[in-house]
């Protein structure tokens, strides 16, 4: 299973982080920690940049998140062009992690403030899949 899968048009056939499409596709976002440091990545990466290391395990994130921005994007990279316009939002974990990725449209716009509390939960769109923010 590789990246063909992220978001609504593929554009990557294998990556090193191709993992993630299969815990998207079971209902899990997760992300890599170095076993060296703890530096947690997300979007996962292969190689933690703090020591180089490619010693990485996967860990699920299961925290919720505060909204701490948000925009509207009305010309999305290809793989979203189709979902145009969504809003993008930039959201902080409890452990300090901040993920930009689109606000479901569940969500009203005039509901999203700042600090309010989502959750990072993959979305299957078509033969796609990838993550968005929800309310908890
Ligand atoms: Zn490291």
């Amino acid at each position: 299973m590789g990246f063909e899968k992220f978001g609504q048009v593929g554009y990557i056939s294998q990556t090193k982080v191709a993992p993630l499409i299969s815990y998207l596709q079971k209902g899990v976002v997760a992300g890599t920690r170095c076993k060296n440091d703890g530096k947690f990545y997300f979007p996962p990466r292969a190689d933690c940049l703090d020591c180089r290391k490619s010693d990485m395990e996967w860990v699920p994130i299961e925290s919720r998140a505060r909204l701490v921005t948000f925009t509207q994007v009305f010309f999305g990279p290809p793989a979203f062009e189709q979902s145009t316009p969504y809003t993008l939002g930039l959201a902080e974990f409890e452990n300090g992690l901040r993920v930009f990725a689109p606000i479901s449209k569940d969500l009203d716009r005039d509901e999203l403030k700042p600090e309010m509390e989502l959750v990072l939960r993959p979305r299957h769109v078509g033969e796609g899949v990838f993550y968005q923010l929800e309310k908890p």
